[in-house]
Parts: structure tokens; sequence; C-alpha cells
């Protein structure tokens, strides 16, 4: 293992914001050194903080791993202006940002796969639509599913350095009248990412503190799926308000809103839920409106609520329109039929719930 071969390890790191050019390319590799098994490379950033520092820090990291499995990385970062002090970009964000923001608001649930996503985004368009200003954080770095979902794939996100300071913003992308932020518009789905512990903190933290989310009445964070070290890091970090539970009916999944339950209401953490809610509560197909089949089980949703003493803000059915808008970027909340008031419903429940908190 040689320097150069670690330099061309590093030419695979792309900088999504400059054109696709990679890091060697860009001059950003500033010290490369080999230690028997620990590899050290120091990444040089310019003066001001780059929205995507932290994305590249892993990026360089989980290339470097690829290429040299076994291998014990350390990326150090400088910052290229020696006048400034040497600090790492990007992560003593404050609060700023969110000055304008009445309502943030985690959309958490207790395991992957149940929907979460999808309620978040629907809800946010569904908010949208009564005509709070909304904005949507995708804090899912593990899985970023907003572009996707509503149609934003591929788009950048513009970036401005804010007048008389180092701190540079981002511009969030509007559609269906919802101000999106994820970092699925910053990192390429085919590049292996390895978000893990601090780095996949400090990137979602940008993703919500760096952005200029203007005046709001709800910003909508949605969670990583779980109960990790990560959401107590969040928690603790932004100042959420409460929190809203996504499930579905099976009992394994019910099982797991004890946890977030239990996660908000520790101790250190001490936020409301402001209610739950039952994803694909029952099946109901597209040419039998009117019929319910109750596939997950009948009521699971309801007995969770009383349970915890924590209202059911919505019932949601599993829908193959629901599905498609996830696949289409059009969220059935646009919609009118039944799968689109059922987030209506939902979203003016949660508007209540929150204002008589
Ligand atoms: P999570 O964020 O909890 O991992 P997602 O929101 O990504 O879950 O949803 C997982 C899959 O289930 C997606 O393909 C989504 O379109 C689909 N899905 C979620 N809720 C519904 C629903 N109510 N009806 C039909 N499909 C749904």
């Amino acid at each position: 293992m040689k320097q150069n071969e670690i330099n061309k390890a590093l030419l695979e790191v792309q900088h999504p914001a400059k054109g696709d050019r990679n890091v060697v390319e860009l001059g950003m590799v500033e010290n490369i050194s080999i230690d028997g098994n620990r590899i050290s490379v120091t990444l040089a950033f310019p003066k001001h903080r780059d929205p995507l520092a932290e994305y590249l820090i892993g990026s360089a990291k989980a290339a470097i791993i690829r290429n040299f499995p076994g291998t014990e990385v350390e990326i150090k970062t400088i910052i290229k202006d020696e006048a400034a002090p040497k600090k790492k970009p990007g992560l003593d964000l404050g609060l700023e940002e969110l000055a304008g923001v009445r309502h943030i608001i985690g959309v958490a649930s207790g395991k992957g796969g149940v929907g979460k996503s999808t309620v978040a985004v629907n809800l946010a368009v569904a908010l949208a639509r009564l005509g709070y200003k909304v904005g949507l954080a995708d804090a899912d770095v593990y899985g970023p599913s907003v572009p996707k979902m509503t149609g934003t794939e591929g788009l950048m996100p513009d970036a401005f350095m804010e007048e008389g300071t180092e701190k540079e913003v981002i511009v969030p992308i509007e559609k269906y009248g919802v101000k999106w932020m994820s970092i699925g518009y910053f990192a390429k789905p085919e590049q292996a990412l390895i978000w893990r512990g601090p780095m996949a903190c400090n990137a979602l933290k940008q993703m919500i503190l760096q952005v200029r989310w203007g005046e709001l009445d709800f910003l909508l964070i949605d969670m990583p799926p779980g109960t990790g070290d990560i959401h107590i890091s969040l928690v603790h970090d932004i100042p959420l308000e409460g929190a809203v539970i996504v499930s579905t009916p099976q009992d394994v999944a019910l099982a797991d809103v004890e946890k977030g339950v239990n996660m908000f209401r520790n101790e250190s953490v001490g936020k409301p839920i402001f209610g739950m809610v039952e994803n694909m509560a029952w099946f109901t197909p597209e040419e039998l409106p009117d019929n319910r089949y109750y596939i997950f089980g009948k009521g699971g949703g309801e007995r969770m609520a009383e349970k915890y003493g924590i209202p059911l803000l919505g019932q949601i059915p599993i829908v193959q329109s629901i599905r498609e808008g996830g696949d289409s970027g059009e969220p059935a909340a646009l919609s009118d039929r039944p799968d689109g008031t059922a987030f209506a419903e939902l979203a003016s429940r949660l508007a209540e719930a929150v204002s008589l908190k």
C-alpha cells in the first residue's frame, strides 16, 4: 500500500457541487500518511463552511476502506486559509436558521419499512394544502427518500455565502408548496456511504441547521428509523417540540412503538408525543373503494395509543395509489381521493394537537 494507491482511491470521491470533479483534482488532498495498517488523509477545505464537508469526509473514508479493506482510516480536515483558525468545517452550527420556524416536529418510527417517509412527505403536502407554511428535512441519512417521493431527484439546492460571515447557507428545494431538504440531493445513490455515528449526525444536522428555512409554521423532520444514538443526539441538538410516531398494525411493529415512545419520554429527552399514525391500517382495493380489509389485524393502533395515553392522530389505508405516488414523485396527499383525504384529516388533527399542547 503506497501513497499513490491511496491517491488513486481518492479519485473516486467526487464533489457533487463542483461538477463531480474529484477531491484530488480539486486540490483538496493535503496529506496522506501511512503507518502500518493505519491511513491518515488530510482534506483541505476553503475558509467557509462547505455544506458537503461531512459528506466528503464520509465518502473519502468509504473509498479507502473499499479499496483497502481492513485498514484503519482517519480523515483530518484543515482550513486552506492559513490565517483562519484550524477547525473542522460545518460543525459549530447555530440555531439561527430555525428562528422563523414555529413548530419543529420529528416524524419517527420504531422500525424501518412502516411508511414513515411516505407519511412524512404526505403530511407535509397536506399541511401545505391547509394553508400552512411547511418545510421537511429528510434526516434519514441511511435511505433518503424525499427526492424520489417528491419528484425532485437530480436537483441540486443552491448554496450561497452569507455576507459578512463565513457561513454558507443552503436553499431548500420548493415544490407542492413545501420546502424540502435531503442529503439525497447531494449523495449519489450508487456511491457506497458509510454513515456511522458522529459522521451521520453531523451530516444531518447540516441538512437542518444550515438551511434557509425562512418563516415556517411547521418544519417536519423525517427521522432515521429506529431508536439509536443518532436519535438521542438529534433530539439534543435540534429544538424539537415533539414527535409523531408512525407504525403499522402488526404486533411486531407495535412492539417497536414502545421503544419510540420511551425514547421521547426518556428523562434526558423529555419531548411530548403529539400522537401516533397507524399506517397500512387496512387495505382498500382501487375498484372497491368502500371495502376495508384488515390484513394486518384490526384496532392495533388504537390499543397501542390507549396503552401509552397518546392520541391516534390518523389511520392511513394501504392503497396502490399511495405507493404509486411515492414512486412517481406525486404524493397521494395532492389528490382529493380517499387516500388524499386521510392525509388531510391527519394534518388537521396534528395542527390541532400542536396548538392545544
Ligand atoms: P419507511 O420510511 O418507514 O422505511 P417508506 O415510507 O419508505 O417506509 O415506505 C415503504 C414502502 O411502502 C414504499 O414503497 C411506500 O410507497 C409503501 N407504502 C407506505 N405506506 C403505504 C400505504 N399506506 N399504502 C401503500 N403503500 C405504502
